[in-house]
């Protein structure tokens, strides 16, 4: 069901916005070469528990998921494009690192993620992070009243698609509420033109992930971490965002 927020709704969803995105500041402003992801890991849990949020992630339990995630932010390395699960790892030279955290202030949810690269990047790293920040930003841009969603897919693949990326559809942007994943679906391709109209009060994730070979993944042994066939790397950029009457609200923008 797809719910429509009042301006109000809209305005007690901000604090939940600001702490999300401070949590991906953080969390990626410590993350260095030698550090652990357990390490970061308890920096997102301790700051759930100094603002008195709710942790998304760590009672989550999907039925695509093995058990409860018992994490408090998804951390995924180079060939892990989404739901890396935190595992006594050190952050090596290179590494490209995806830090997706979403939490529950006030009863409302926000979600955002970022990549970075740890210490010397590979220059193909550099455009694959790029290109899906940029991918981001571009679905944003169309985040607005006499849109449809299938504007913010189309504008999303097209960024992909003039770097030579292929898609893997099966994950995408979602409704964020009360809970974190809603109606609608946000796919990271499609036709411009169609799907739903866009109105003001409607609250979603964008989502672009991207891998720099293969479009299609499995799932690690952990039973939780999705990684790609080919070992290729991934980069994955989220914001939560709500629809205005002009430009949208963007409210995990640090
Ligand atoms: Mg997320």
């Amino acid at each position: 069901m797809i719910e429509i927020r009042t301006p109000a709704e809209v305005e007690e969803m901000r604090p939940a916005g600001a702490f999300v995105a401070s949590v991906v500041e953080a969390t990626a402003a410590a993350s260095a070469v030698g550090v652990n992801l357990l390490a970061l890991d308890k920096i997102a849990g301790d700051m759930i528990r100094k603002a008195g949020a709710v942790s998304s992630y760590v009672d989550y339990h999907p039925s695509f998921g093995a058990s409860p995630f018992g994490k408090y932010i998804c951390l995924s390395v180079n060939d892990a494009a989404l739901h890396g699960l935190p595992f006594d790892y050190k952050l090596r030279d290179g590494d490209v690192l995806s830090l997706d955290f979403a939490a529950s202030l006030n009863g409302w949810v926000a979600d955002s993620a970022r990549t970075i690269i740890v210490g010397k990047p590979r220059p193909q790293d550099v455009e694959l992070v790029d290109v899906t920040r940029r991918a981001l930003e571009a679905g944003i841009a169309e985040a607005r009243p006499g849109n449809r969603m299938g504007d913010i897919s189309a504008a999303i693949g097209a960024v992909a698609h003039k770097a030579g990326l292929s898609i893997n559809l099966e994950f995408g942007g979602h409704g964020v509420g009360r809970t974190m994943h809603g109606d609608p679906h946000v796919p990271n391709d499609g036709r411009a033109g169609r799907g739903l109209p866009l109105r003001a009060g409607l609250v979603f994730a964008i989502e672009p992930w991207f891998m720099l070979g293969t479009d299609r993944i499995y799932t690690d042994r952990d039973g939780w971490t999705l990684r790609s066939v080919d070992g290729s790397r991934a980069a994955h950029f989220e914001h939560t965002l709500a629809i205005t009457d002009g430009d949208p609200l963007v409210l995990t923008r640090p």
